[in-house]
C-alpha cells in the first residue's frame, strides 16, 4: 500500500499509472508535481490525481514513492530539483524509455542517495500525450522492465515491482544496457522507421496523391509516427548507439530486399517474407 504517491509529469504514462493504482485502492493520495498549472489542473478535474504542486519542497519530503515521468531530456532537471528535499525513507523510480542515460545522470545528480533509485519502464503505450489520455487499464496484462542498480535494497525494488503488479503488469528485470539494446530493436526502431517513412511520403511531388490513398496497411505501420516528437527526440539521443546498432543491422536487410528486387529474384524475395512472416506468426500468437 502507498500513503502518498507523488507523479512528476502527469502525462499518459503517469496519469494512467495514477488511475490504475486509485481504481485498485492501493493508494492513500496522489498528488501531481509539474510546471503547467493548466496541465494540472485537467488532471485533477479529470480524477488522474487528487491534488497538485509545483513546489518540490512542498511534496517530496511527504512521499513514500515519487514516479518521474517526464520526457527523458527533462529527467536530469527534475533529479535536481527532487534531491534537496528526499526523505531517506521514500523511493523514486521512473517510467524513462531508455535507461542507461537516465542511470548515469541519476548516478551524478542523486550522489549516494541514488540507492532509493529504482530504474523502470513499461512497456505499455500509445501515441497519445498529456494527462486527459491517460486511462487505468494501459498496464492490464503488460510488461514493465526494472533496471535494479546494485546498491538498491531488495525491498524497495519489491516494492516497485508489487505496485506495478497491482497496477496490472508482470514485471521483469535486467541490466540497464540489455534492456536499451532489446528496446531499440522492439520499439525505438519501428518509431524510428514510421518517422522517416512518413516524412519521406510526405516530401514527395504527390504528397496529396499518396496519402488519399492511404489504406489499412500504411495506417497499421505509421500509427506510431503520431506519437510526440520530443519524447522521441529523447529517446534517439539517449539511446542513439543502440538505435544506431539495430539501423545499420535493418539498413543491410533493406540492402538485401533491394538487390533481390533489382535482380527480380522471387526465391529471395519470397524467402524472406515466409521467414518474416513466419517469426511474426509466432510471436503475434
Ligand atoms: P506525456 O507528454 O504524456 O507526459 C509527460 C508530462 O511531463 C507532461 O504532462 C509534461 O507537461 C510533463 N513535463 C515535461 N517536462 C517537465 C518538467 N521539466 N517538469 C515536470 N513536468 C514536466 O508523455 P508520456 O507518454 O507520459 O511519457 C513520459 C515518459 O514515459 C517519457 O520518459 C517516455 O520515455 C516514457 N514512456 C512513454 C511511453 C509512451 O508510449 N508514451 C511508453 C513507455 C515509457
Amino acid at each position: 500500500m502507498i500513503n502518498h504517491l507523488c507523479v512528476i509529469g502527469v502525462g499518459l504514462i503517469g496519469g494512467s499509472l495514477s488511475l490504475a493504482l486509485k481504481k485498485a485502492g492501493y493508494v492513500k493520495q496522489v498528488t501531481g508535481l509539474g510546471r503547467s498549472i493548466e496541465n494540472l489542473e485537467k488532471a485533477k478535474q479529470l480524477g488522474v490525481i487528487d491534488d497538485y504542486e509545483t513546489d518540490y519542497a512542498k511534496v517530496i519530503p511527504k512521499a513514500d514513492m515519487i514516479f518521474v515521468s517526464v520526457p527523458i531530456g527533462a529527467m536530469s532537471e527534475v533529479f535536481r530539483k527532487i534531491e534537496p528535499h528526499l526523505n531517506k525513507h521514500s523511493i523514486i523510480t521512473d517510467g524513462g524509455s531508455a535507461k542507461h542515460t537516465i542511470i548515469e545522470s541519476a548516478t551524478k545528480i542523486l550522489g549516494v542517495k541514488v540507492n532509493q533509485f529504482v530504474p523502470g519502464h513499461p512497456i505499455a503505450g500509445t501515441e497519445n500525450s498529456g494527462a486527459e489520455a491517460a486511462f487505468d487499464s494501459l498496464y492490464q496484462k503488460r510488461r514493465v522492465i526494472l533496471t535494479p542498480l546494485e546498491s538498491n535494497s531488495t525491498d524497495d525494488v519489491a516494492k516497485v515491482s508489487e505496485m506495478w503488479n497491482i497496477a496490472g503488469a508482470k514485471v521483469d528485470e535486467m541490466g540497464a544496457r540489455h534492456h536499451d539494446l532489446v528496446l531499440a530493436g522492439t520499439s525505438h526502431l519501428p518509431h524510428v522507421l514510421a518517422f522517416a517513412l512518413v516524412d519521406c511520403l510526405n516530401n514527395v511531388d504527390d504528397v496529396d496523391e499518396i496519402f488519399k490513398y492511404a489504406a489499412g496497411g500504411f495506417r497499421d505501420f505509421t500509427r506510431i509516427a503520431s506519437s510526440d516528437p520530443v519524447m522521441w527526440r529523447d529517446i534517439c539521443v539517449n539511446n542513439s548507439e543502440a538505435i544506431l546498432a539495430m539501423m545499420q543491422s535493418y539498413q543491410q536487410d533493406l540492402d538485401n530486399l533491394k538487390e533481390a528486387i533489382h535482380n527480380s529474384d522471387s526465391e529471395e524475395l519470397l524467402k524472406i517474407f515466409t521467414n518474416a512472416k513466419k517469426a511474426r506468426d509466432n510471436f503475434c500468437m
